[in-house]
């Protein structure tokens, strides 16, 4: 029998998504993604980006407090280690993805932990092939895969993947490589300085490297990368290569000027990438409408709709521009009620 929601993808458009549908008792299957190391090295991991972050101060409902108590009242015993790491910072990214999951569970959504590789939208009900071979239908399908981090696509970043270059600080950072060396992170944006900071605290200088004189970051995060000695940010430059040998995998990058043609080599021991997105939606092309960049386009203004009617788009996945964890969970809230109006309409 087709599964009235399918919903894919596991970060905060997927769970809200899935606690409302399941609140309209629609019995949402989501498909939260597979546990691979493809997915670790391209942060496509259940439970999406935010469980790659550390603190989460802008998400409204979580003031600075210790969550220790809630968190073990809520989540099942296997999650209770987010109660051991809690900072007493409000809410970390893991422990808001683990708290969305489980309210998403607790009202009667199933989920598969699986991967979709591709689906059918060219009849009805659709179809649905995940990784393992599996094959759903479903009447109506949420598309809520979000983005995943983007290299340089230089060679010598490739080789270095795993021994030294990571696009991701909170899960690679602790390892003994990084600690009391001195480490690069590429980018100026939020991300970066969220790396820069998180990575200050192991190694021993974190250096921030800019093409810009400028950084897209905003003004709070930019100011607490100025005010934090440890990050030495290192302006108009660009990466020409990655350093290093196989023995000790990544040494350092020869990074060029964007205002004269002066290359500079600098030590490091890790290489962090953090220049922004791209969307998961390379299993959807030719199946639904995108804008240049590879987001679903919502169809009609105001409306999760996508070209195909019956499939709706939620959170980053759609969206390149505001790309926060509460406007992802705010799009997912409108996929769900979307997806139950549009069931209701064709007495499905
Ligand atoms: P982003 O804002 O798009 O910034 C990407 C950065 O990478 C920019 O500084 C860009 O340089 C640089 N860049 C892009 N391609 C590059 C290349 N090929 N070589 C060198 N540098 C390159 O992406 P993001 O930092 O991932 O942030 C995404 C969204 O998430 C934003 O809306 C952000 O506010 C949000 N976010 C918020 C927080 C927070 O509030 N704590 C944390 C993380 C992310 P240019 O500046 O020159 O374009």
């Amino acid at each position: 029998m087709a599964e009235k929601v399918v919903i894919i993808g596991s970060g905060p458009a997927g769970w809200t998504a899935a606690i409302y549908a399941a609140r309209a008792e629609l019995s949402p299957l989501v498909f939260e993604g597979a546990q691979t190391e493809d997915n670790r090295q391209r942060g496509t991991l259940p439970l999406g980006q935010l469980a790659l972050t550390t603190e989460v101060e802008n998400y409204p409902g979580f003031p600075a407090g210790d969550l220790s108590g809630f968190l073990t009242s809520s989540l099942d015993e296997q999650d209770h280690w987010l109660a051991g790491m809690h900072q007493k910072e409000g809410v970390s990214g893991p422990e808001l993805m683990h708290l969305m999951r489980k309210q998403a569970t607790n009202f009667g959504t199933r989920v598969v932990t699986d991967d979709v590789v591709d689906v059918d939208l060219s009849q009805r009900p659709f179809k649905i092939k995940t990784l393992g071979g599996e094959e759903v239908e479903a009447h109506s399908v949420i598309i809520a895969t979000g983005a995943s981090a983007n290299y340089l696509g230089l060679e010598s970043e490739d080789r270095y993947k795993n021994n030294g270059v990571s696009a991701c600080a909170v899960c690679d950072g602790a390892l003994p490589r990084f600690r009391d060396s001195p480490l690069i992170v590429v980018g100026g944006g939020d991300s970066a300085v969220e790396e820069a900071d998180f990575l200050s605290k192991f190694g021993s200088t974190v250096y921030l490297v800019h093409r810009r004189d400028q950084l897209r970051a905003s003004k709070i995060m930019a100011q607490r990368a100025e005010n934090n000695a440890k990050i030495d940010i290192l302006w108009n430059s660009t990466v020409d290569e990655v350093l290093g040998n196989d023995a000790d995998g990544v040494t350092g990058a020869r990074l060029k000027s964007t205002v004269d043609e002066t290359t500079r080599d600098v030590d490091a021991t890790g290489f962090f990438v953090a220049i922004g997105h791209t969307p998961n939606t390379g299993f959807l092309q030719d199946k639904l409408e995108m804008n240049a960049k590879g987001y679903l386009t919502w169809t009609t203004a105001g409306r999760t709709y996508t070209s195909v009617e019956g499939v709706f788009a939620a959170g980053d996945v759609s969206d390149d521009n505001y790309r926060q964890a509460i406007t992802a969970a705010g799009t997912g809230c409108m996929a769900a009620l979307d997806a139950e109006r549009y069931l209701a309409a064709k007495g499905l």
